[in-house]
């Protein structure tokens, strides 16, 4: 039940706005019956290097075998999109902080197996994964979304083809 106006044109997945949006509405019903969420921040890793080797065309050729391989490792009911350039988003539902972290895993483990098939031949390329628990906690989407941000960078400072789990922000406040 997509409109044009709030798909991505190069993945199919949701646009920025339209994840913001949906993603919002999906955390406010998940709260209100006390299920637990998580957002997932997802960053191909060195994909300047990609665009440069081999072209910007090969570029786009993995950032839609990504957002394939993403689309296919979530649960119907979880919302994707694509946040930014190779920069890809994710809201998992009815998961504990320990389950968001190995479904994180996962798709970074997939990602790292895969070997996508472009015009250059096959490529192997590796992302890093920010996770922020949202638990039943009253947040807005732009939050959570700063919470997985953070944690993505410190996944990217810690050498990438990793994932990080955020610190609340709660919790970074009174720190
Ligand atoms: P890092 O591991 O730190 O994420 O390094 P990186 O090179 O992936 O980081 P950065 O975010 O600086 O580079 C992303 C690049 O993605 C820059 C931009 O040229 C490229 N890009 C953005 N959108 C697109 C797109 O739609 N197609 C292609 N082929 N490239 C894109
Ligand atoms: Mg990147
Ligand atoms: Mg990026």
């Amino acid at each position: 039940l997509r409109n044009i106006a709030d798909t991505d044109d190069l993945t199919e997945l949701n646009n920025r706005r339209a994840f913001l949006e949906v993603a919002q509405q999906t955390m406010d019903t998940l709260r209100s019956s006390g299920r637990a969420f998580a957002i997932l921040m997802i960053d191909i890793d060195d994909f300047k290097r990609i665009n440069d080797t081999y072209g910007h065309g090969v570029g786009d050729t993995v950032i839609r075998g990504i957002a394939l391989m993403l689309r296919s490792a979530l649960r119907p009911s979880d919302v994707a999109g694509r946040f930014g350039g190779e920069e890809f988003v994710a809201l998992i539902a009815d998961v504990s902080e320990n389950e968001a972290v190995a479904a994180a895993e996962r798709i970074r483990d997939r990602a790292a197996q895969m070997r996508l098939m472009t015009s250059a031949g096959h490529i192997g390329v590796t992302v890093s994964i920010g996770v922020a628990f949202g638990g039943s906690r009253a947040l807005r989407i732009d939050d959570m979304i700063e919470e997985a941000d953070g944690a993505l960078y410190i996944a990217k400072r810690s050498g990438r083809n990793r994932v990080a789990l955020a610190a609340p922000v709660e919790a970074r406040l009174r720190a």
